[in-house]
């Protein structure tokens, strides 16, 4: 194969990682920068919960990739299929083999329906939805709106996944709205979570449970569903703790696929030998691979033991941004170090939210020192909905937060 490009930095996935790279670097004076990103729509996928939960509508969460990618930056719109750290060559799925000096690998977490069988089929079938997919968001909406009475499951799968808050988030906006409507007592809400505790994090895991046990919903902990059957309408669950398997008939369920890195990067040199889910093998602090010191990782592709969110991101891609510099520079020591900082806005209910931000340490880690984070407010509700939006189009995209 020949080489057919070749750019100082080559960044692969233009999602929130790429494009805050893309716009920090150029920040800081980099020039020839390529950015190989296949879709021609960029996401704010935080946005999907509210869009599941009724509270914003799908559209409003897309913009074009074109309106996103910094001005002079190269957007080559590809697939990266391999990587060569020896030849410092990218190849895409189109036959090209692109160059780099640096390389800033982020191409996302991938969503593995066909884990737990029956998943795939069932969010095809009528009664079951899930806010990991922009097509799928406003189903999950018509189906809490159109419910009255019954069962209804929401599950969250073992492992990493992005924003690991989003499968609790949306069982308290669907309790809140049938209470509203005064449906609430005839539902039973069950909510599936694979850990023993409702958060990392024990002062908002007792937050959580306050607000679980004020809408009566029935946690299954350390449990996952293992298997859906889409006509009968059962979830298997198994309990890992008692060992046991119940199925439970349900009349909705949100489902939260399991993840992992995508399959072509698990492939490479690039992921960690040790973990089967194929992360990019980092440093946590520096963001560069531990074996190839030319490349870099961030966002959820990375192997760093953060909580993978876009709020992890905007404090990563600063880290990344000076680091790769720095390297170019030829400089021994990197400058920037990262401290796993991440935040969850939990929506809690349709007009609350809980602002869960921690770091490495685990320890609540408030940007708003003054006001009492650790329980569920009003006044977040507004950042959520309005205020992180904002700072995610106009200021994060931009290199401006
Ligand atoms: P992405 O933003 O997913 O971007 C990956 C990009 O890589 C995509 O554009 C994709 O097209 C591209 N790509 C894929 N494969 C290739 C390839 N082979 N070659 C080139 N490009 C490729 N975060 C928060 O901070 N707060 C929240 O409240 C929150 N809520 C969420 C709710 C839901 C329902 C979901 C789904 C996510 C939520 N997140 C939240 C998580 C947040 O959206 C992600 O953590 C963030 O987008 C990660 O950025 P990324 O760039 O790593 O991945």
């Amino acid at each position: 194969m020949t080489m057919e490009a070749h750019h100082k930095v080559v960044i692969v996935g233009g999602g929130t990682a790429g494009v805050s790279v893309a716009a920090r670097l150029q920040r800081l004076g980099i020039r020839d920068i390529g950015l190989i990103e296949p879709s021609t729509t960029h996401y704010y996928q935080p946005l999907w919960t509210l869009v599941g939960g009724g509270r914003a509508k799908a559209t409003e969460s897309v913009r074009s990739q074109q309106s996103v990618v910094p001005r002079s930056v190269a957007w080559i719109r590809s697939r990266v299929e391999s990587v060569n750290p020896e030849e410092r060559t990218v190849g895409t799925a189109d036959g090209r083999n692109i160059g780099y000096d640096k390389l800033v690998v982020c191409p996302g977490i991938q969503l593995d329906w066909d884990t737990v069988p029956g998943m795939a089929q069932a969010v095809a079938a009528p009664q079951t939805s899930s806010n990991y997919s922009y097509e799928l968001a406003p189903k999950t909406w018509d189906l809490i709106r159109s419910m009255r009475s019954g069962t209804a499951v929401f599950t969250m799968p073992s492992g990493p996944i992005k924003c690991g808050g989003a499968p609790q988030k949306i069982a308290y906006l669907a309790a809140d709205h049938w209470r509203e409507q005064g449906v609430l007592k005839d539902i039973r809400v069950v909510l599936v979570l694979p850990t023993p505790s409702m958060f990392g994090v024990p002062v908002f895991a007792a937050e959580l449970e306050r607000v679980a046990a004020g809408y009566g919903i029935e946690v299954r902990r350390n449990s996952e569903l293992v298997e859906v059957d889409p006509d009968g309408r059962d979830a298997v669950v198994v309990d890992h703790e008692s060992k046991t398997k119940d199925r439970i008939r349900f009349d909705m369920m949100h489902v939260v696929p399991p993840q992992s890195a995508p399959d072509w990067l698990k492939a490479t040199s690039l992921a960690d030998p040790a973990d089967p889910a194929g992360y990019v093998e980092v440093d946590k602090h520096t963001l560069r691979h531990v074996r190839h010191p030319d490349i870099f990782a961030l966002g959820d592709a990375g192997s760093s033991p953060n909580s993978k969110t876009g709020a992890a991101v905007r404090k990563q891609a600063p880290v990344v941004a000076r680091n790769v510099a720095a390297a170019l520079a030829q400089s021994d020591a990197l400058p920037a170090s990262y401290d796993g900082y991440s935040s969850c806005p939990i929506t809690t209910s349709r007009h609350r939210m809980l602002l869960a931000e921690f770091d490495y340490t685990l320890q609540p880690r408030p940007s708003f020192p003054l006001i009492d984070a650790t329980r569920e407010r009003r006044d977040m509700w507004y950042l959520k909905r309005y205020g992180l939006p904002f700072l995610y189009w106009n200021l994060m995209l931009r290199a401006r937060a």
